[in-house]
């Protein structure tokens, strides 16, 4: 299981911030809330520990990276951070 250091969220007050590559990786999970933050949650931290679940943006080496053959989008509408 990995350990969470921290929620990193890219949002409206921070723009041209960037994600590295995890803004197109496919195992990121893009969550948005209702305020216009998109939090980004990587899938391989439930099976891998190697892995955190809100990795410290941006991710610019990542062992996991499998470039998706899409971007990801916001998939929930949620009031406040995402649970750990
Ligand atoms: S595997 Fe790496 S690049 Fe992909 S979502 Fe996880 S932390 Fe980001």
């Amino acid at each position: 299981m990995g350990q969470d250091f921290g929620i990193f969220l890219i949002s409206d007050s921070m723009p041209g911030m960037d994600p590295g590559l995890c803004a197109n990786c496919r195992h990121v999970k893009a969550l948005g809330n209702a305020r216009g933050s998109v939090f980004y949650m990587c899938t391989l931290a439930e099976r891998d520990s190697r892995f955190l679940r809100y990795p410290p943006l941006p991710v610019r080496s990542c062992d996991g990276y499998e470039r998706a053959s899409s971007a990801p989008t916001p998939a929930n509408k949620e009031e406040g951070p995402p649970p750990k």
